[in-house]
């Protein structure tokens, strides 16, 4: 026993020699330093930029951000020029999975035609798309194939989390829950019983409310961040009207209360405003769309905090595209578009809190930053529509402790854009450098330009009023 007690003593005082060597070792392989330098800087909070903008990277993380620092000797200095830096955006609605943006018809056959696995491999270019265009981080809010149980947008997340793939840190929320006939039924507008079942929990549609708790337990069981269900009617389904409730009061707090339980937060898609005002007073902590909210719903939403993602580019793009779809989503798409405008001026009047968000799908992947010429022509200062994509998004996604503004120990998501966007916002889709979690994803042109032109139109027509 006692030699026993001898050798365990050697062993122990090895180890610790060989993790003081190992720890000293690692201090002379220090990562190297970046100065990364621009004309301005957007830190992701301030009211206004500041000039002569410098952010000091090491390894993953933020070291200093200000103006004019100085830059110690040693140091990779990259000069950006006539440049604006700012926090890597965030996109708080997308599909990164999916793309509904050619024609409505093909990509309806698609669906059916397609093996999920190569929809997955062109998932792979939309997220490179994505994070090229500046989008460091997307809360992906629902991933869907008819009749497959995969969870393509988990399978995304982690490798992109794991370095096999390069794209945006995403909080996904797999299949999204909603009624038998609502939004998210993957089998409306089919022949009934031609995928052989009628869905259920497992493809996220629930009745009642321990019907939803069992999906949301479902969804976070397969790795959901975040819990995202269809409120109220939607424009790109088939059976349903775009602002009708979809969801009872009673399924409404299930939801809240069985995802709170589970520390995920809930994200509602809502066009319609009783469905709007039931869910924000259940407790929601974000609401998609919001076409047709009232002034009464806003001010509720003002006074719970409730976060307003208004993917403005959604039925921009579709307003332009209006002849590629049937004419009963042609109709709930112009219903949409006109009642949306007069919503997001009155949101920005009464300083509801707004979180920046495209429904990226429904426009191809990595044209995100044209929501925030929307917003600005919508009423939103340039630096507030900077902030929504950045510190606002970041309290939204509860991430805020990490990544949203430039400070000291934050992780090193990093963009620059050409110009200065709070004279031309424009810049926002004019990005010259990515760095994500100090690691430079493009310095130059990007790769996936070519990815993100899918469909043969890039500009979006005037807002729709
Ligand atoms: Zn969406």
């Amino acid at each position: 026993m006692f030699r026993l007690g001898q050798r365990v003593a050697i062993a122990v005082s090895f180890l610790f020699l060989v993790s003081l060597a190992s720890s000293r070792g690692a201090g002379n392989d220090a990562p190297p330093v970046i100065a990364l330098k621009a004309a301005r800087l957007f830190d992701g909070k301030s009211k206004a930029l500041i000039t002569n903008g410098v952010i000091i990277v090491q390894g993953d993380k933020i070291v200093d951000s200000g103006s004019n620092l100085p830059v110690l000797a040693g140091a990779q200095v990259i000069d950006l020029g006539d440049a604006t830096l700012s926090p890597g955006f965030m996109d708080a609605h997308t599909h990164l999975t999916l793309d509904y943006s050619g024609n409505y018809n093909q990509r309806r056959l698609d669906e059916l035609d397609l093996n999920v696995s190569e929809q997955a491999i062109k998932a792979v270019t939309f997220a490179r798309a994505t994070v090229e265009a500046g989008f460091t981080t997307v809360r992906d809010l629902g991933s869907r194939f008819v009749a497959s149980r995969e969870f393509v947008d988990i399978a995304l997340r982690n490798s992109i989390n794991k370095g096999v793939i390069v794209g945006p840190r995403m909080l996904v929320a797999t299949k999204g829950i909603g009624a038998t006939g609502g939004h998210f039924d993957p089998t409306s507008g089919f022949r009934d019983f031609l995928f052989g079942r009628e869905p259920d929990y497992t493809d996220g549609i629930a009745n009642g409310p321990d019907d939803v708790r069992k999906a949301v337990r479902f969804e976070v069981k397969n790795g959901a961040d975040i819990i995202k269900a269809a409120v109220s009617g939607g424009v790109l389904s088939l059976a349903d009207e775009v602002d009708t409730p979809q969801f009872t009061p009673a399924e409404m707090a299930a939801l809240v209360d069985e995802s709170h339980r589970l520390r995920k937060k809930v994200a509602v898609h809502c066009h319609g405003d009783q469905a709007g005002r039931e869910a924000v007073e259940a407790g929601v902590d974000s609401i998609e769309h919001g076409s047709f909210l009232k002034p009464e719903t806003l001010t509720l939403m003002k006074k719970k905090g409730t976060f307003l993602t208004p993917t403005l580019m959604a039925t921009e793009w579709i307003m332009s595209k209006i002849a590629n779809y049937p004419p009963a989503l042609q109709e709930k798409a112009r219903a949409a578009a006109a009642a949306r405008s007069e919503m997001f001026r009155n949101a920005v009047k009464m300083g509801v809190k707004i979180s920046f968000g495209t429904d990226a799908a429904v426009f191809p992947h990595g044209q995100n930053a044209k929501e925030f010429a929307l917003m600005t022509e919508l009423g939103m200062a340039p630096i507030d529509a900077l902030k929504s994509a950045t510190s606002n998004d970041a309290e939204l996604l509860g991430v805020g402790q990490k990544i949203g503004t430039l400070e000291r120990g934050k992780l090193a998501d990093i963009i620059a854009m050409q110009g200065d966007p709070t004279a031309d916002i424009a810049a926002t889709e004019h990005i010259s450098l990515v760095m994500k979690e100090g690691k430079i994803i493009r310095n130059g042109p990007p790769a996936m330009q070519a990815a993100a032109k899918s469909t043969e139109a890039t500009d979006v027509a005037a807002p729709v009023d």
